[in-house]
């Protein structure tokens, strides 16, 4: 084996434009941290280039190292970041790994020479596996090459009370870039992978095989109370879900005198049906829910089979707000929108005294029985426009133009009331809202 142990872990940044959230939500790289821990207790030298926070170019970086082996994770939007970094890898003579949330479902997309190896799994100990040479045949959850033709293994759920400690060494010397909104700096902790939940628009549900698997609550604890950080970002896809279990969280951070605050994804339907248990969640710390409201009207949460209405949605902003919680209600510009549609997500926060707002635009999902059903309703397949930023496909009741200036509008609108409300006051307002107003008139109007 070669005497080089240098392992370059790679999370590219995730846009090169100034219109993205750079600064406001900025997150640790966790899964990059996982495979850390596990390189290092297999005898590599690991370090992590992410995108987000480096000053130094990747190839700089890249060519100072000298690594033999370089694994890059992304998502979707990012695929370009990825493809780019594998090839400056591989004129290397870098051994070349393709994993994360993208990978898993369209590993096709990066079958191509400067590909060694993609990952269909989330199990970190798989590069380790690679990079000491065991039997890449019975490996699972793996795409390689024989002869120079693709095999693919099959993609099996991990088990994730298996993995050990992520190595936060990255994350302490990026303390003053690792956030979300004004939590600063927010760890990143997963206490379960993927969701148990089928909404139609989401592929979440979709990561680890569609298996939804959490770990023991009583180990998140113990990880939690080893992180010298006094904000935790729980980043399950719905962590809000297994009643005694959370019970058992809360109980746990007061035995343990664990006094931090925490943001989480939760559900409307679980906040507004445990009014008891959000209130003792709030009593340990809980600073922000993240729920996708998603849609304003039941006809078009039936349409996302949400397995929730309108009436739960806004029950759920009451008893957080009488909490004290923070709800950042995400919401999804559909693309049926009419111009009343836009102006009524606006309307619903005013009246539901909702004061975080985040909004998505619809965006059918790649490799997806969706994206089949907007086959030709496409109107690019530039992957960094899978953002929830950009229009994909056509609209039905209005010109791409036409909506990007309501999207806009809306935008502006909701960014000027947290603005007057006082909220997120470490932004810089002005930069962003002229970026938008200058997004009006070059996308729409
Ligand atoms: S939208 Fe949320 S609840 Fe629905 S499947 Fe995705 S992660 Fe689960």
């Amino acid at each position: 084996m070669t005497e080089n142990k240098r392992v370059l872990l790679v999370h590219p940044e995730i846009s090169r434009t100034k219109y993205n959230f750079a600064g406001i939500i900025d997150n640790e790289p966790l899964e990059l941290e996982y495979i850390w821990a596990v390189l290092e207790k297999a005898g590599f030298e690991p370090h992590i280039w992410d995108g987000q926070v480096e000053r130094e170019p990747f190839v700089k970086r890249l060519h100072e190292l000298g690594p033999f082996a370089v694994y890059i994770c992304g998502r979707t939007r990012q695929e370009g970041f990825m493809r780019e970094y594998a090839r400056a890898a591989k004129e290397t003579g870098a051994v070349t790994m393709i994993g994360g949330l993208h990978a898993q479902r369209c590993f096709r997309r990066f079958f191509n020479d400067d590909t060694d190896f993609v990952l269909t799994g989330y199990d970190p100990e798989l590069v380790a596996d690679i990079l000491t040479g065991k039997s890449t045949e019975d490996m699972n959850s793996l795409c390689w090459k024989r002869d120079g033709h693709w095999v693919v293994n099959k993609a099996v759920p991990h088990d994730i009370r298996r993995l050990i400690r992520p190595d936060r060494t990255y994350f302490y010397q990026h303390q003053d870039r690792y956030r979300y909104l004004e939590m600063l700096p927010a760890a990143h902790v997963r206490t379960s992978y993927s969701c148990p939940y089928r909404c139609s628009f989401c592929i979440r549900n979709r990561m680890n095989c569609g298996v939804y698997a959490q770990r023991d609550i009583a180990d998140v604890v113990d990880e939690i109370a080893g992180i010298d950080c006094d904000n935790i970002y729980l980043i399950d896809d719905d962590f809000l879900f297994d009643e005694k279990r959370l019970e058992e969280f809360v109980s746990l951070i007061i035995q343990r005198k664990i006094h931090k605050r925490y943001v989480c994804y939760g559900r409307a339907d679980f906040v507004a049906s445990h009014p008891e248990l959000m209130k003792k969640l709030a009593g340990i710390g809980l600073y922000y829910v993240l729920t996708g409201i998603e849609a304003t009207d039941d006809a078009h949460l039936n349409a996302y089979s949400k397995r929730c209405d309108n009436e739960v949605n806004e029950r759920a902003v009451r008893i957080l707000n009488s909490l004290g919680v923070n709800m950042m209600g995400m919401f999804i510009v559909d693309l049926d929108f009419t111009a009343a549609d836009f102006r009524s997500i606006w309307k619903w926060a005013v009246k539901n005294d909702l004061k975080h707002a985040a909004v998505s635009i619809f965006t059918p999902e790649m490799n997806t029985e969706l994206i089949k059903e907007y086959k030709d309703r496409l109107i690019t397949r530039d992957p960094s426009h899978w953002d929830y930023l950009h229009v994909v496909a056509k609209p039905s009741k209005m010109s791409v133009k036409r909506y990007y200036f309501h999207y806009h509008i809306l935008l502006i609108r909701l960014f000027l009331r947290a603005w007057r409300q006082g909220i997120y006051d470490f932004i810089d307002y002005r930069f962003f809202i002229g970026s938008m107003v200058k997004n009006l008139f070059r996308f729409g109007g």
